[in-house]
């Protein structure tokens, strides 16, 4: 069972597009990472690799689907405040 420390929406990770990958700070003093890839796979954990924290990623999915014009969209859920 996997215990998020947070949860982060993808607008506030930082991306690097040389190696497309999202970064966010960790309390530790590193940074979580998630790659495109995986966000385009569905998943939705970014790690941080210097230590054991796991942050669940707040993201739409459709927003990484590429390829397929008509999809059709799921509902749109409500805006989250933070
Ligand atoms: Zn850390």
């Amino acid at each position: 069972m996997a215990v998020f420390h947070d949860e982060v929406e993808i607008e506030d990770f930082e991306y690097d597009e040389d190696e497309e990958k999202y970064y966010y700070p960790c309390p530790c003093g590193d940074r979580f990472e998630i790659t495109k890839e995986d966000l385009m796979n569905g998943e939705d954990v970014a790690t941080c690799p210097s230590c054991s924290l796991i942050v669940r990623v707040i993201y739409d999915l459709d927003d990484f689907m590429e390829g397929e014009e008509e999809v059709v969209l799921p509902p749109k859920k409500e805006l989250e405040k933070v």
